[in-house]
């Protein structure tokens, strides 16, 4: 029988409470609140708390929320370093090239260092001071259409209180359904929300597929006799070792307020090797020595993961449907040659704010009138910064010195370098197949770790705060168990047990040596890499229970 559900009505539904939505809903109840209008805005993430899910780079340039909020120091605006001074390596094994020339794009002057988690919980208080209603606990799993159409009406919450067999427990909440006349999707990359989106009205269609890198980041508190707190350099970025030229990726390492450093090293996820651990390059990077020398005798406090959106303008979906519009990293905004996109995200924001007022003012909501939003973007910076590194993220995948051909190429020709537009293959289909019996090596999580700067992926996973309820359905859906301990072993050795940093893919063999995928969901850290990187396409990332997850505060 069908659950009798609660419904909500609301002018606007923000899906996602990210640096795009927050300043999204924020923009518009000043907006709404300029001409007069009494609006009602709702703001729904799935995390425990506004910010606890964020984790990024992170450098903001301040661009987009000196237009939201020209006062934001004033009102409190955590930044963590206010100016930016940047050093560029390039890493071998054991040494070190400082770059003697760094690229524009790669300059930071006037960027702050951010904690993404607390800048969210601050952008989050903003919105609830303005009367935005912002529930956090709350994951949307279900669009809903109007019936018998493709308009988009609202979301539907996920059930709690389902236990793992399917069954009501006691607590059991039925999801509600919130109903807006736009919803604002802002789940960050690789939405499940979006997917389903896709499916049912094609907004993906004749764009470049979405791609990704991964991020392992984690925030640590170093001795005042470190040399970074004496330096000026409060920005360290490097490419090179341990992946060298052939795969895309590199580390960065910012300063923060009370000896503390912000440490992370990204991979790009079209990298062909199966045997590849992102997990394992981030320990590799960390114990190279020009970053052993800075974070020696430090201890880690907090530790975390997230994929980036690094398609950019030739992955960007179509932006607006009737009834929806869609923003920041679920839209592949993120500027992936400057390696930011809080600004963009916010822009973005801010552009679907102004374009819902004005819906909102024609009681209009088809994609005709929507639709502005798309308009807005293409006639604003983003659109002139996204166009310009059109084809940037293809070029730095290009292998060895080519990459420097295709990136001076480009620099040269305002972003069209030899090809305009350069392909983009989906991550799932990069990998090359495992040749012999090549198997996976020793690894730092078995070698040389102290628990207290060099962790497992385990003590790391604790140090995110991660809890999920244990007694819920999976949330990883994996349509074909077998093909998992067939065709993906032999072919790559099962790369979701590596892929995945936080342990929730684990291959067991038992005395007869028949081999089983065991699953830890409630590990997972919401990165979304399963799905985007798996072979097969043979993961799906639905959302769990609101409320779980990582609780990160200052990551
Ligand atoms: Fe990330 Fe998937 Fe692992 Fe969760 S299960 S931490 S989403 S790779």
């Amino acid at each position: 029988m069908e659950e009798t559900r609660e419904a909500l009505e609301f002018d606007v539904l923000f899906v996602g409470g990210g640096p795009a939505n927050l300043a999204g809903a924020i923009h518009l109840m000043n907006l709404a609140q300029q001409a007069g209008k009494e609006i009602q805005v709702c703001l729904i993430e799935k995390a425990e708390s506004i910010g606890s899910h964020s984790l990024s780079g992170a450098i903001m340039d301040p661009v987009a929320l000196k237009e939201l909020m020209p006062d934001y120091l004033d009102k409190g605006c955590p930044i963590e370093e206010a100016e930016c001074r940047d050093e560029f390596y390039y890493l071998t094994a054991a040494g070190k090239f400082k770059m003697p020339y760094t690229p524009g794009y790669m300059h930071n002057d006037g960027c702050h260092t951010v904690s993404l988690s607390k800048y969210c919980a601050w952008l989050g208080e903003q919105a609830e001071a303005l009367g935005v209603m912002v529930f956090p606990g709350f994951a949307g799993t279900e669009i809903l259409y109007e019936p018998d159409g493709d308009r988009v009406i609202g979301i539907r919450t996920g059930d709690k209180g389902i236990d793992k067999d399917g069954n009501k427990r006691p607590n059991f909440e039925p999801g509600v359904d919130l109903l807006a006349k736009v919803t604002v999707l802002g789940e960050g990359p690789k939405g499940s929300l979006l997917r389903e989106l896709g499916k049912k009205l094609g907004i993906f269609e004749g764009k470049m597929p979405q791609v990704f890198e991964t991020a392992v980041k984690e925030v640590i508190e170093i001795p005042e006799s470190s040399p970074f707190s004496a330096s000026n350099t409060t920005v360290l970025h490097s490419f090179g070792y341990p992946l060298g030229l052939d795969t895309k990726g590199g580390g960065f390492l910012y300063k923060m307020k009370n000896n503390r450093v912000a440490l992370g090293f990204v991979v790009g996820l079209e990298y062909e090797d199966p045997l590849l651990e992102p997990y394992q390059a981030f320990l590799s990077f960390k114990k190279h020595p020009l970053i052993a020398g800075i974070i020696k005798g430090g201890k880690v406090l907090q530790q975390g993961a997230k994929t980036l959106p690094a398609g950019g303008f030739y992955s960007m979906p179509r932006l607006a449907v009737d009834g929806a519009l869609i923003v920041g990293d679920s839209a592949s905004m993120l500027n992936i040659q400057r390696l930011k996109g809080i600004h963009t995200a916010t822009k973005s924001g801010m552009l679907a704010a102004e374009a819902i007022l004005a819906a909102l003012g024609s009681d209009d909501y088809s994609v005709d009138t929507l639709g502005v939003y798309e308009q807005k973007i293409a006639d604003s910076w983003i659109k002139k910064e996204l166009y310009a590194a059109r084809n940037f993220g293809q070029a730095l995948s290009q292998k060895g010195f080519g990459k420097f051909i295709a990136i001076g190429a480009q620099y040269l020709s305002g972003g069209r370098g030899f090809t305009d537009p350069m392909p983009i293959e989906e991550d799932s289909a990069s990998l090359k197949k495992i040749s012999g019996t090549a198997a996976p090596g020793a690894t730092p999580e078995t070698q040389d770790l102290d628990g207290k700067l060099y962790l497992d992926k385990l003590t790391g996973l604790y140090l995110s705060g991660t809890t999920h309820e244990e007694n819920q359905p999976c949330h990883l859906i994996i349509p074909d168990p077998n093909l998992c301990i067939t065709d993906c072993y032999d072919d790559y050795r099962s790369p979701c047990t590596r892929f995945c940093p936080a342990q929730v893919y684990e291959l067991e063999e038992d005395s007869a040596g028949t081999k089983r995928l065991k699953l830890n969901p409630s590990n997972c850290l919401h990165c979304k890499t399963c799905e985007i990187k798996d072979p097969y396409k043979n993961i799906i990332w639905t959302c769990p229970e609101g409320g779980g997850g990582p609780k990160y505060s200052i990551v």
